[in-house]
């Protein structure tokens, strides 16, 4: 798996596995805090490796779930000594849906066929602040991509671990797009020096300004673009006509995955708009 340095003791992991989904990793010397664990076990065993080597055994005192997604939690119960910490919601969601969609995902991914679910020991609602030795980190609600989305930043580093609120295309399907609009704007008022995304490479400074206004501007493309066809009353399948890159965004990052979520935006936004 690609590891990222980032600053001094901050690393990033980028997944072979799964649509590099990230995890950031931040060791001081009171132990190691991990913003989400991978959805495979090999992977997250790889982090905990690095840790370990690092700080000796059970050294992480902190996992955090940006949000309930499989993709960023699975890998959470192989922390049992840390304290595990989410949005309110993240951990509702989790206790609500988790149980089933992890049954399902078991039958579908051998490789899962060991994870347990593990639900968050600590939420919160607006905010919450946590200290670890050196690291001050800010756990702030942002939510858009889903109601639970929650970003962190550390305060010495003016670092950004933003979950799917930061990713090369926004993914809109279970979220909210006001609220979308919103949390980007609240990351970029803090002026992060670095952003971790949920997925793909982490961003610099001149870039998290590019990918704010880029995503801004991609949202209202995409709600003009459907609003004209629904008033042409073109059938969905037109929607497929609708390319990213005719809606302001790059079709190769994630090795194009950004092109199939950026389809499942279009259909989910006909679909609200169309009343359907
Ligand atoms: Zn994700």
């Amino acid at each position: 798996m690609r590891r990222d340095r980032v600053s001094e003791d901050i690393f990033v992991f980028v997944s072979d596995l799964y649509v590099q989904v990230t995890s950031t990793v931040m060791l001081t010397a009171e132990g190691a805090l991990v913003i989400d664990a991978m959805p495979f076990p090999s992977e997250a065993r790889e982090i905990i490796a690095f840790v370990e080597g690092r700080l000796g055994p059970d050294s992480v005192r902190y996992v955090m779930n940006t949000h309930h997604h499989a993709d960023h939690v699975y890998g959470t119960y192989l922390f049992p000594g840390a304290e595990v910490v989410a949005h309110d919601a993240c951990r509702e969601l989790l206790s609500e849906l988790g149980p089933a969609s992890l049954a399902r995902a078991k039958q579908h991914t051998p490789a899962l066929a060991e994870v347990e679910l593990r639900l968050p020991d600590i939420s919160f609602r607006e905010e919450m602040y946590i200290q670890l030795g050196h690291r001050h980190l800010r756990l702030l609600h942002t939510p858009g991509h889903t109601p639970d989305s929650m970003s962190v930043f550390e305060t010495n580093e003016r670092s950004m671990s933003a979950g799917d609120l930061a990713m090369p295309v926004p993914h809109i399907v279970s979220g909210d797009l006001d609220q979308f609009r919103a949390s980007l704007q609240r990351i970029q008022a803090l002026e992060p020096d670095f952003v971790v995304q949920g997925h793909g490479n982490v961003l610099l400074k001149g870039e998290v300004e590019e990918l704010v206004e880029g995503h801004l501007q991609y949202l209202d493309n995409i709600t003009e673009r459907v609003r004209e066809l629904i008033e042409n009353d073109e059938p969905p399948r037109k929607l497929r006509e609708i390319d990213i890159e005719s809606c302001g965004l790059s079709r190769i990052p994630l090795d194009g995955s950004v092109s199939k979520l950026h389809l499942e935006n279009l259909i989910h936004m006909y679909k609200m708009m169309a009343g359907a």
